[in-house]
């Protein structure tokens, strides 16, 4: 008995003298591992190799004991016994342990509280719930400066891809009823604003719903307010006295669009007032030049309204600006007017439903106004960290507001961000919900894959659909030395009776250095955004052009004209339009 007392009191003496004390055998493969972990992470840890002492049995038999662990490694934390090594594990990817070395072991109300619940924030709650975890999820939608609110599930349902794409398909089939006399119908309809709204908008209100029973469904706590940081551990309810604690944060606030500071700015629109816009728009003006505004002019044009885009540069920065260009003279050919290189000053309200706009030409300085029915921002996204008091996590933000993270960990240990929010990240759905899925799958499953920022597809959804996955003509000529491009227009079947059927486009750039592995691929054309999808496998699984040419085209279909190319860019052959 006296030699288990001394023992036990030489034990309590050491663990409580260091901060991190493993007991531990040489031979021991779970030892190492707890070992090299706590060595990687520069953690300063004292270990006792059992099995080298001549009292090391009677210290393991002290050690069961006291603890109950028969085991090694046993690893206590400022004289806590933490457990083994894979208890380690757990508390070192759950975030745990930066708190246990900080000498707090604190229990929280939840393991993980998501503030957001759009895209990125509904997936990582749902997966960390799908793991066991006890999650909080807040949401909440501070009203436009016109007041347009809407319910959950974030800027993908409510104001983003699924009422674009309604619209965007409205407005084909309006191009679709146009031409179907060529068929043999006589299809022409009037088309009407107010019924695409209510029907878009009855929609997305089973879509919220649906969101709402999925979280109960998954037994996650759903705060309809906004929340704001007290510490890295504690959220308010804002505006209340309530607040939630939780071992860890995952911000997914997303972003809204951005505003000009001009005068008379807040006559304008964005966005997210569009797509529930109760009047007709009229004619409209967008200013910007990117996804939004592209997309915007595309439907609004389609579906008969007089439009015009606001240029300030170029359009689609950061794609292929060969497909751009196109884009571009596509829809000046169907009656979309540009004014390039100019920057609205001031926008005047002129009676009830007109708004003069001013603008200024960036280079020449030369003015221009008009009068519009409404005028739509399109002019980048501003992260919504602004009412998330970073400032008590001494977390600093991007001019955009937007969070600098690292494989979306932020510099507070509790704290990840996912989705928009994140600086230099795509802002796009699918990311959104794969970084978040895969965060708590590392978090509370220890797995190691990270999200790939690089090799994302996507798809402008303009008429003519541009789909695009890897590096542009422009940045893959700045990083590889010997790019080739193949490339051919092409007119889908489906327009050929059509008097005058648009050109469509592809485009492979390909690395002539590396096999010609294919780094990038472009198509505009319709229904891009299913072509892309479909051959982003490819791209990702490393096919080369050779590989293209040996696939069996699908005929007659537009991707089959990827399994075609023969022409480069570089022998600056004339394309010819061909058929499918
Ligand atoms: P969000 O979906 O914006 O969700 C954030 C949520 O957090 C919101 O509900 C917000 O109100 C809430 N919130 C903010 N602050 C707080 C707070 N303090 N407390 C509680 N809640 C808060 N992407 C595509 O992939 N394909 C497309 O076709 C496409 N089209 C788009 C069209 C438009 C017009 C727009 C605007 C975007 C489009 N996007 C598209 C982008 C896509 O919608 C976003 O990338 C995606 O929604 C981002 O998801 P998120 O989870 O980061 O943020
Ligand atoms: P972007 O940030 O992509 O582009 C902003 C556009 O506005 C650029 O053309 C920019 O011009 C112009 N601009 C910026 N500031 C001003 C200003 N002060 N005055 C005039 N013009 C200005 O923003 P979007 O709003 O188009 O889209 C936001 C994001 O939403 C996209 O990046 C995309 O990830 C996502 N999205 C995705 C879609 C999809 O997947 N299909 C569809 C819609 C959106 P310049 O080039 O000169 O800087």
């Amino acid at each position: 008995l006296k030699t288990i007392q001394t023992t036990f009191s030489n034990i309590d003496h050491y663990i409580n003298n260091n901060k991190v004390v493993v007991y531990s055998k040489t031979h021991c493969p779970f030892c190492k591992q707890a070992k090299k972990l706590l060595a990687e992470n520069d953690y300063n840890f004292q270990v006792v190799e059992l099995d080298t002492l001549s009292d090391g049995p009677s210290i393991q038999e002290a050690l069961f004991e006291r603890t109950g662990q028969k085991t090694v490694p046993s690893i206590f934390i400022h004289g806590k016994h933490v457990g083994g090594c894979s208890d380690l594990l757990d508390c070192y990817h759950d975030g745990r342990l930066n708190d246990y070395l900080d000498n707090n072991f604190q229990t929280y109300d939840y393991d993980l509280c998501v503030i957001g619940g759009g895209s990125g924030g509904i997936s990582a709650a749902k997966e960390a719930a799908s793991l066991g975890k006890k999650v909080a999820l807040f949401d909440f939608v501070t009203p436009s400066r016109h007041g347009t609110i809407w319910g959950l599930g974030g800027t993908c349902v409510n104001v983003g891809c699924i009422p674009k794409k309604l619209f965007h398909r409205a407005s084909l089939l309006n191009e679709e009823a146009s031409t179907s006399d060529n068929f043999g119908f006589g299809m022409k309809k009037t088309f009407n604003w107010k019924t695409l709204v209510e029907n878009v908008q009855k929609y997305i209100r089973n879509l919220n719903n649906n969101y709402e029973q999925e979280l109960k469904k998954n037994k996650i706590d759903y705060f309809n307010f906004k929340a704001q940081f007290v510490d890295k551990h504690l959220v308010q309810f804002c505006g209340q006295d309530k607040t939630v604690s939780a071992q860890n944060f995952i911000i997914a606030v997303g972003g809204r669009p951005t505003y000009p500071d001009i005068p008379g700015a807040h006559l304008g629109i964005t966005s997210d007032d569009l797509f529930s816009l109760n009047k007709d728009p009229g004619k409209v003006l967008l200013v910007g030049a990117s996804y939004i505004a592209l997309e915007c002019a595309g439907f609004l044009n389609g579906l008969g309204y007089d439009t015009t885009v606001m240029v300030r540069s170029i359009l689609l920065r950061g794609f292929d600006q060969d497909i751009a260009n196109m884009i571009g003279d596509d829809l000046e050919s169907r009656g979309v007017k540009f004014i390039r290189s100019s920057v609205p000053t001031e926008l005047i309200e002129q009676g009830m439903q007109n708004i003069m706009v001013k603008a200024e030409n960036t280079n020449t300085k030369e003015k221009y106004e008009d009068v519009f029915n409404t005028v739509v921002f399109a002019i980048g996204r501003t992260a919504c960290t602004e009412d998330l008091n970073l400032n008590s996590l001494g977390l600093p933000v991007q001019p955009n507001q937007k969070l600098v993270t690292s494989h979306e960990k932020t510099q507070v240990h509790s704290v990840y961000a996912v989705g928009d929010v994140i600086h230099n990240a795509p802002e796009l759905t699918p990311v959104a919900i794969k970084a978040g899925k895969l965060l708590v799958r590392r978090i509370y499953r220890k797995t190691t894959e990270q999200m790939n920022y690089k090799l994302v597809p996507t798809t402008v959804f303009t008429p003519l659909e541009y789909g695009c996955v890897g590096y542009s003509e422009t940045d893959a000529k700045a990083t590889f030395k010997n790019v080739v491009v193949y490339h051919n227009q092409f007119v889908p079947l489906e327009n050929a009776l059509e008097s005058e059927p648009r050109k469509c486009y592809a485009k492979l750039v390909c690395d002539a250095d590396n096999k010609d592995k294919v780094l990038g691929l472009h198509i505009l054309g319709p229904n891009a955004g299913e072509i892309t999808q479909g051959y982003a496998l490819g791209i990702m699984l490393g096919a080369t052009k050779l590989d293209f040419d040996a696939l069996i085209g699908i005929h007659p279909t537009c991707a089959e004209v990827f399994t075609t190319l023969t022409v480069s860019k570089e022998s600056n052959k004339k394309l010819e339009s061909s058929g499918c």
